[in-house]
């Protein structure tokens, strides 16, 4: 976990934010290749509305949350994606949180 207060919370360890202004372009993400592609082991994928992504993911001020990551370390691993988004948007987004299931960290 790298955001610095208020981003951080128990219930984020990970969280991908972008700028509004961002979205359209998808320019969020500058996932190393390293970190890229399908994680090992298991996961779950959760499609949640907006409400639920405040609770889950934190809310950043002057951003967007659009998903976040949490991992207990113990193997129980949840994707949360903001229900809703464009297929493209979507995909960046799950690209961005499974890399951090392949253990990219972000400031
Ligand atoms: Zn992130």
């Amino acid at each position: 976990m790298r955001w610095a207060a208020p981003y951080a919370s128990a219930a984020c360890l990970f969280c991908s934010a972008v700028q509004a202004a961002s979205i359209e372009g998808y320019a969020f993400g500058d996932v190393p290749a390293e970190f890229l592609g399908e994680p090992v082991g298991q996961y779950v994928v959760n499609h949640v509305s907006a409400r639920l992504i405040d609770i889950m993911c934190g809310v950043v001020p002057g951003r967007v949350v659009l998903g976040c990551t949490l991992d207990d370390g113990k193997n129980n691993r949840v994707i949360f994606v903001k229900e809703g988004l464009s297929p493209a948007v979507e995909a960046a987004v799950l690209i961005h949180e499974k890399a951090h299931l392949n253990g990219w960290e972000h400031g």
